[in-house]
């Protein structure tokens, strides 16, 4: 299966997108904010927090970044009624980063100011290396006048601690979700080796948790986590009211539900990322390639389609 899942990851894109949708829609809510919306009530239903995105990246003219930003305000409307706490999750390549600076921290900006009316936090996403510093910056010029908006750091990425240094020394309130990267990087930016990268992974938290961030904890990774668990003891941090606690976990729709119910019962904080939409292809082939059961699923996707 090991050279069948390699041809499979590769020929991905060809695969026909009705039978894509098949075996991707483990890890998308559906196209509809009302799919997102009945998702999320489930997940609140068994304990879990929620995280929600309007998938979509890479525009190519403002309009688009413009119609994103407003899906993302409707989305807020709808939560209003069904999880007052859910997160929202924003990429940055969507909102035009690449595009129109001035257009994407405006509309970043209003975004932020309507979640915050509703007391909900904005997470300001991290994509591949060539856009780190630019979506840093949008960061740094937002944060001052909104306080709810946090960012991600990538741990394969060289120069993840010294962007937290610097995120630390912009002052207090700093909310950091601390991710490996899902996108493929070159050696000489990133860590290649699985290894290193969750080295980096347990180093940035350490470094973030005693700098007095708050850190969302985004990994499916039972190893790893076993290190950040122990880092949290040490600190007493995993003790007190679960709403009172400077740390959280973070998972995906579709990925080792049994890990983040493990966690769960055992007393932790764990949010659940729900992203709905249309424009699902780009983000479903990322975590497909990353499914180790990925041969399985296609073939059988595409045998149920020709039988
Ligand atoms: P891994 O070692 O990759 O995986 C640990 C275990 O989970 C393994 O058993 C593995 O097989 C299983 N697993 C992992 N992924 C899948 C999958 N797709 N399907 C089935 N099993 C799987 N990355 C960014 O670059 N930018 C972001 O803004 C970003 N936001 C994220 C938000 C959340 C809430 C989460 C959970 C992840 C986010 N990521 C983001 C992705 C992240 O960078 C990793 O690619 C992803 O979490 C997998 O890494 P891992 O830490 O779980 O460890």
């Amino acid at each position: 299966m090991g050279v069948m899942a390699g041809v499979l990851r590769t020929g991905l894109p060809l695969v026909p997108r009705r039978v894509l949708w098949s075996v991707a829609r483990r890890y998308v809510a559906g196209e509809e904010l009302s799919d997102a919306v009945a998702r999320i009530a489930g997940l609140r239903g068994e304990g879990f927090g929620t995280l929600i995105d309007v998938l979509g990246e890479n525009v190519t003219v403002p309009e688009q970044s413009e119609a994103a930003a407003r899906e993302y305000h409707r989305a807020l409307v709808a939560l209003r009624g069904c999880d007052p706490r859910c997160v929202v999750s924003v990429k940055p390549t969507h909102m035009g980063l690449l595009l129109d600076r001035a257009l994407c921290e405006r509309l970043v900006g209003d975004l932020a100011a309507a979640a915050a009316r509703d007391g909900r936090p904005v997470c300001w996403e991290m994509e591949d290396s060539p856009t780190v510093s630019a979506t840093l910056e949008v960061f740094r010029a937002l944060r001052p006048r909104h306080p709810n908006l946090g960012c991600v750091l990538q741990s394969r990425l060289f120069r993840s601690a010294a962007d937290a240094r610097q995120l630390l020394a912009g002052g207090p309130g700093l909310s950091v979700r601390l991710v490996k990267g899902i996108y493929i990087e070159p050696a000489a930016v990133a860590h290649v080796a699985a290894p290193d990268i969750a080295r980096s992974y347990v180093s940035l938290a350490r470094l973030l948790l005693d700098g007095g961030a708050f850190v969302s904890l985004a990994t499916h990774d039972d190893v790893m986590a076993r290190e950040l668990l122990a880092l949290l003891d040490e600190r007493g941090l995993s003790r007190g009211p679960l709403e009172e606690r400077r740390y959280e976990f973070q998972c995906l729709m579709g990925v080792r539900r049994e890990f983040a119910q493990q966690l769960r019962a055992a007393g932790h904080p764990v949010r659940i990322y729900v992203p709905y939409g249309r424009d699902w292809h780009a983000y479903s082939l990322r975590r497909l390639r990353r499914n180790p059961e990925i041969a399985l699923h296609v073939l059988r996707a595409l045998l149920r389609r020709d039988g």
